[in-house]
């Protein structure tokens, strides 16, 4: 199951930091800045990843 509201940003993925606050949208995507060191990025969902449905699959 999938709890958008709990993977909502990860954290910050230059220092890791989740003082992080929402800085608008990219491309559909919701995008934050880091309070700590400012740095921008987008929240991607973890899903549909390829390799870890093949180590599942076998
Ligand atoms: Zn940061």
């Amino acid at each position: 199951m999938k709890r958008g509201l709990e993977v909502e940003s990860g954290g910050c993925k230059r220092c890791g930091s989740e003082a992080s606050v929402k800085s608008g949208r990219v491309r559909g995507l919701q995008r934050y800045g880091c309070k700590e060191c400012g740095y921008h990025f987008t929240a991607t969902p973890p899903r549909g990843k390829p390799a870890a449905m093949k180590a599942l699959a076998r």
